[in-house]
C-alpha cells in the first residue's frame, strides 16, 4: 500500500493520549518508536533543560562508557562518527541530544517539568506536574531510568569537612582541582573511571576502597578519519560493527548466567590483568573475594595504571568517620583531603519513586511493591492499566547496553497501542497471577546466575536474590517481542466512541 494510504488510514483511527515520563535513553527510544508506528502525538516530561538521562547527569572527569559505541547506539540511528571505540559521556550526550532533535521530539517534550504524581481515574491517566497542572493521557510511558537517585553514604562528620563534597552524579565543575588533594570514596565503575581520569592531574588521589573490585582490560582506540568516512559511505558495515558487538555480548552473557566456560574465561582474564600490578601487597589488596561479574564487572585500560601511581594511594582500611579537614580511618590514620567525591552509587531500586502513582482501586506503586520492584516481563504491572516501564524491574541491564533494551520493550509497548488505535481494548494490564508465575520462574532461575554468588552488590533486592532478568538478553528480546498471550492480561473493551488527540 502507498504509504500516503497507510497514513490517512491511520489518521482515520483514534489517537491515543500518550504521556512519556523522562527524555533519556529509554524516553527516546519510546518517542521514536511511537513516531514510527504513526503516533505523531505524545507529551515527554523531562524534569532536567536537556536530553540524555544519565548521560546528562553524570559529567564527571573521566566519564566513559564501557560497551563499545558501535553498539551502545540506537539501532536505528546508526552514528559513523563516533570516534573512540568506548565515547565518553559528553558525546554520547551529544549523539542523544542530536537523535532526539533530528526527530523533533524538542517540540514534543517540556523540559524543566517534573511529574510529581499519576493516578489512574479508572478511564485515564491524571498526570500532575511540579507546575499543579493535571494532564490526562490514555497511556503513561514511564522512562525513568534506574541509576537516577545518588546513594549519599552515611558517614559520621560528613557535613563537617570544610572542602566541597559532591556526589559523582552531581559533579560540581565550578570546583577548582588544580593543586588539590582529592579524595574518591567507591570502587564501582565511576569510582576506578574518576581515579583515572584524575590521577596525574591534581597533587595527590587517595581511593577509599570498601571492596575490591574484578577489571577487564581493554583497548579504548580512535577510530581514523578514513575510517570513519568509510563507516559514514558504508552503513552496512555499522550495522555489521552491531551485529558482532551483539554476538559478543551475547556470549558474555552466558557467562553472567550460566556457570562454564565463558564465566571460566573472563575469570582468567581478569586474574591476569590483576598481575600486571606489579607490588604484591597492592595487589594482594586489589584482590576481591568473590567471583569476576558478580558485581558489574569494571572494565578499563587505565584503573591499575592510575592506582600504582606514586601520587594516587589506595586504602583499604574502613572509614570511621569524616572531620574538617579530611577523612580518619578505622587504623586511626588521617587522610587529609580538599575535594571529597562520593562515587557511592545510586539507589538502584527507587525505579519511578518519588512520584506518587496510584493504579486502578487507589492501589500505590508503594501498597504494590512493599516486597521489592515487581512487573510483568518487565513492563507493566497489574491494577496499573495502561501503565508502561521503560528499563523497569528485572530488565536485562547487568553490562548490557540499555539502548538495545529500551528499544525492544518499546517494540511492545507500540504493538499495545496498535491494538488501541484499532479499536480493540481500552485498557490492559497483566493479571496478578501471570506476574505472580513470571516473577516466582526468575527467582527460581536466579540462583545459577553469577550476581547470586555472594558479593554485595546493586543488583540484589531486599531479600539478597539478584533482581535482574536471569537469563540472556536474547532470550529477553525473544519474550518481549513475541506476541503476548491474551491469557495473561485483563483486557476492557474498547469504548464506543473515538477520541480525538488532544481532548480532554
Ligand atoms: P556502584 O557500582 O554501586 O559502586 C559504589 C561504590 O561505592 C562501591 O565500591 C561501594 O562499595 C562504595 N560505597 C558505597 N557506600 C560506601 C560507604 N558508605 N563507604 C565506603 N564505600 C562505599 O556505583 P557506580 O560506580 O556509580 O556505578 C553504578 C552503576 O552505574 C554501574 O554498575 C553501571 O551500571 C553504571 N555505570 C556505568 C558506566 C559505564 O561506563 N557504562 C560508568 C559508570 C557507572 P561496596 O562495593 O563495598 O558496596
Amino acid at each position: 500500500m502507498p504509504k500516503t494510504v497507510v497514513a490517512r488510514a491511520i489518521a482515520r483511527q483514534r489517537q491515543p493520549r500518550i504521556g512519556i515520563v523522562g527524555a533519556g535513553i529509554s524516553g527516546i527510544a519510546a518517542a521514536a518508536a511511537l513516531q514510527r508506528a504513526g503516533f505523531g502525538e505524545f507529551t515527554i516530561f523531562e524534569k532536567g533543560s536537556d536530553f540524555g538521562g544519565t548521560w546528562r547527569e553524570n559529567s564527571y572527569p573521566g566519564l566513559v562508557c564501557d560497551v563499545p559505541s558501535r553498539y551502545y547506539q540506537f539501532s536505528f540511528a546508526m552514528n559513523p562518527e563516533w570516534s573512540r571505540l568506548y565515547s565518553t559521556g559528553p558525546e554520547i550526550k551529544e549523539y542523544l541530544c542530536r537523535v532526539a532533535r533530528e526527530r523533533g521530539l524538542d517540540r514534543h517534550t517540556r523540559f524543566g517539568i517534573e511529574v510529581v504524581g499519576a493516578e489512574f481515574s479508572g478511564e485515564d491517566w491524571r498526570v500532575t506536574t511540579s507546575t499543579g497542572d493535571v494532564e490526562r493521557f490514555d497511556f503513561l510511558l514511564c522512562a525513568t531510568g534506574f541509576l537516577h537517585h545518588p546513594r549519599v553514604p552515611t558517614i559520621p562528620g560528613l557535613a563537617e569537612f570544610t572542602g566541597p563534597v559532591m556526589h559523582s552524579a552531581r559533579w560540581d565543575h565550578a570546583v577548582e582541582l588544580t593543586g588539590k588533594r582529592v579524595g574518591v570514596i567507591g570502587t564501582g565503575s565511576t569510582g576506578t573511571q574518576l581515579v583515572s581520569a584524575l590521577a596525574g592531574q591534581v597533587p595527590k588521589v587517595v581511593l577509599f576502597q570498601r571492596t575490591a573490585q574484578w577489571i577487564l582490560p581493554t583497548v579504548n582506540r580512535e577510530y581514523t578519519r578514513v575510517a570513519k568516512t568509510v563507516y559514514r559511505r558504508l552503513p552496512t558495515l555499522g550495522r555489521a560493527a552491531y551485529a558482532c558487538n551483539r554476538a559478543a555480548f551475547a556470549l558474555f552473557s552466558r557467562g553472567l548466567v550460566h556457570p562454564g566456560l565463558t564465566r571460566r574465561f573472563i575469570q582468567w582474564v581478569v586474574a591476569r590483568n590483576l598481575g600486571s600490578v606489579r607490588d604484591p601487597e597492592l595487589r594482594r589488596q586489589l584482590t576481591p573475594d568473590y567471583q569476576a561479574m558478580c558485581k558489574r564487572l569494571v572494565v578499563s585500560d587505565r584503573f591499575y595504571k592510575a592506582i600504582q601511581r606514586p601520587d594516587v594511594e589506595l586504602v583499604t582500611s574502613g572509614i570511621d568517620r569524616v572531620d574538617a579537614h579530611g577523612v580518619v580511618t578505622a587504623d586511626g590514620r588521617r587522610h587529609d583531603l580538599d575535594v571529597l567525591v562520593l562515587a557511592t552509587g545510586f539507589d538502584a531500586h527507587a525505579f519511578m519513586r518519588p512520584m506518587a502513582i496510584t493504579g486502578a482501586d487507589g492501589r500505590t506503586l508503594d501498597q504494590a511493591w512493599a516486597e521489592g520492584p515487581r512487573a510483568f516481563e518487565g513492563v507493566m504491572m497489574p491494577d496499573f492499566p495502561n501503565l508502561f516501564m521503560l528499563v523497569g524491574p528485572h530488565s536485562p541491564v547487568a553490562n548490557h547496553p540499555l539502548t538495545a533494551v529500551a528499544e525492544a520493550q518499546s517494540a511492545r509497548i507500540v504493538g499495545w497501542l496498535r491494538r488501541w488505535r484499532a479499536g480493540e481494548f481500552t485498557t490492559v494490564a497483566p493479571t496478578a497471577a501471570a506476574t505472580a508465575r513470571y516473577n516466582a520462574r526468575m527467582r527460581a532461575a536466579a540462583p545459577s546466575t553469577v550476581w547470586a554468588t555472594g558479593c554485595q552488590s546493586w543488583y540484589l533486592g531486599k531479600d539478597g536474590i539478584p533482581e535482574l532478568w536471569p537469563w540472556t538478553p536474547g532470550a529477553y528480546e525473544k519474550l518481549i517481542r513475541r506476541e503476548p498471550d491474551p491469557a495473561d492480561y485483563t483486557v476492557s473493551p474498547s469504548a464506543p466512541a473515538h477520541r480525538v488527540a488532544g481532548r480532554k
